[in-house]
């Protein structure tokens, strides 16, 4: 059993230690125990399927649950780590010391008003425009094939096919490092290349509005279909992955400059570059994050040294080293 050292800022005696039962109790309190999940592995909850335990995984239902999570940890000087569903991260083999809230099915709700379609951080992309398709809905076409949540792809900026998450939303609920609920609209996201000011500074996205605009439901799914196809045609879905390893560098196509270097296939442990797609690296079936981390910075160091082009990493990598 792991024991947490923690400072209690309302307690005079200063120093003292939480038991990782006592901390169960604790959240059980906030979440009921079907939302907690002790030394969880996970590979379990990430798309590349690797990644050592957390000491805590949880999935709060509510704001509130979520609110009364971070200000426990807080007060307990516990780390929390926000996920979604996972597809664009790494996590250690190590895994993630203190817990991780995952934002998912638990909380996605949505409602709309005439072509505006406001939904909770956890709901599936994949969701979110099949909703915008049943209620013919334009705008969102291009998110229909990225497996994140919605928080994640606000928080990330996600973006395919000449769209991105910049074009559609108009409003955010988050909760900011402080712990209080804060509201921005558009150009307050400040949202960049794969970034925004949320994922900056450590924002919890609780819901998004996002400005669609009325469509023809038959050139939506014919855009969405299309879309699919190509995706489809171009990467490898059979295979765990986190999607683009890369962010593209200026002038150049990650995935080609990897090609040109006679990279496609190159294995490090079970981590490999795929055949299919050399942007992607896929997990063979007994990858650890440590031969995946290994295998990026072969590539980084080979596209430098070749081309003088510095590689950076679109996937998020965490978790204790
Ligand atoms: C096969 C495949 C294809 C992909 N294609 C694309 C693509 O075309 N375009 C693209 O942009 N990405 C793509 N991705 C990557 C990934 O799906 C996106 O980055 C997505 O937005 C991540 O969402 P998530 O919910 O999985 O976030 P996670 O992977 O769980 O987390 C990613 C980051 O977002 C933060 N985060 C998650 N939820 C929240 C929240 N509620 N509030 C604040 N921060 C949060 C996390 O802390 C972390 O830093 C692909 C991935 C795969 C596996």
């Amino acid at each position: 059993m792991r024991f947490y050292l923690t400072i209690s800022k309302d307690s005079s005696k200063g120093l003292r230690l939480l038991q990782k039962k006592t901390l169960v109790f604790m959240m059980e309190n906030i979440l009921g125990s079907e939302n907690i999940m002790v030394d969880e592995p996970m590979k379990n909850h990430c798309s590349f399927k690797v990644g050592g335990n957390a000491d805590f995984l949880v999935t709060p239902v509510s704001v509130y649950q979520l609110s009364e999570i971070i200000k426990l940890c807080k007060k307990e000087n516990i780390p929390i780590f926000i996920m979604g569903n996972g597809t664009n991260l790494i996590v250690s083999d190590k895994g993630i010391r203190g817990v991780v809230v995952k934002i998912y099915d638990n909380m996605s709700s949505y409602n709309i008003k005439d072509d505006i379609l406001t939904v909770e951080a956890g709901m599936l992309l994949s969701k979110v425009s099949n909703i915008a398709l049943e209620n013919e809905l334009t705008g969102l076409e291009f998110a229909s094939g990225i497996p994140g949540t919605l928080g994640g792809a606000v928080a990330m900026n996600a973006g395919a096919y000449d769209g991105e998450m910049k074009n559609v939303v108009i409003k955010t609920e988050y909760i900011d490092n402080d712990g209080n609920i804060k509201t921005i609209t558009g150009d307050e996201h400040q949202f960049g290349y794969r970034t925004s000011c949320i994922l900056k500074n450590s924002g919890i996205v609780l819901k998004s509005s996002l400005k669609l605009e009325k469509g023809e439901r038959r050139e939506i799914e014919a855009l969405m279909n299309d879309l699919k196809n190509r995706r489809n045609d171009k990467q490898p879905l059979d295979m765990p992955s986190a999607g683009s390893v890369f962010k593209r560098p200026e002038g150049y196509f990650a995935g080609k400059l990897i090609q040109d270097c006679n990279l496609k296939g190159y294995k490090i442990g079970g981590a490999q570059v795929s055949d299919k797609h050399c942007g992607f690296i896929v997990n063979t079936g007994e990858a650890t994050a440590s031969d995946i981390k290994q295998l990026i910075k072969h590539i980084q160091h080979t596209i430098k040294s070749s081309y003088g082009v510095e590689l950076q990493t679109e996937v998020r990598i965490v978790g204790e080293e």
